[in-house]
């Protein structure tokens, strides 16, 4: 049995923030806005695999209300999820992931995200990818007021 699930985040850029994305801090003299640190692509990966289990979203879950969230490490927020979607019986089959963000280039930093989401997912490497696109210098993210993240995540019963 399979389920699909999709998931899209955006931040605002702001300064004084660390940019994170997928557990990474990329330097940067802006980072995103938020609750917790931030990591866009991190939210996007969890609310699929919520949508995936018709589980709601990551605000049920983790309310921006609740400080016991505040400034928490969305690497944390996402093995949850990850540890909901193997309560349920399923297991990660692979992600997709496009991050959009107009600078810094992510090129560098691809590897080392799929790394960290590799281990939180508990699935190999060669099931998770990140795509790095820009806004083309149109719209929020092409201004560098936004990073946004979109996932699509497929789950096997395990
Ligand atoms: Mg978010």
């Amino acid at each position: 049995m399979f389920r699909i699930g999709i998931g899209h985040d955006t931040h605002r850029l702001v300064e004084s923030r660390p940019l994170v994305l997928g557990g990474v801090v990329i330097p940067f003299d802006r980072g995103s806005d938020g609750h917790s640190d931030g990591d866009a692509l991190t939210h996007a990966i969890a609310d699929a695999i919520l949508g995936a289990l018709c589980e709601g979203d990551l605000g049920l879950h983790f309310p921006d209300t609740d400080a016991q969230w505040k400034d928490v490490n969305s690497m944390e927020l996402l093995g949850r999820v990850v540890w909901l979607a193997h309560e349920r019986g399923f297991e990660i089959a692979n992600v997709d992931c496009n991050v959009m963000l107009e600078r810094p280039k992510l090129r560098e930093h691809i590897e080392a995200m799929r790394e960290n989401l590799a281990k939180a997912l508990n699935v190999e490497i060669a099931c998770v990818s990140v795509k790095a696109k820009t806004g083309e210098r149109l719209d929020a993210v092409g201004r560098s007021e936004a990073v946004t993240a979109q996932a699509i995540v497929l789950l096997t019963q395990g």
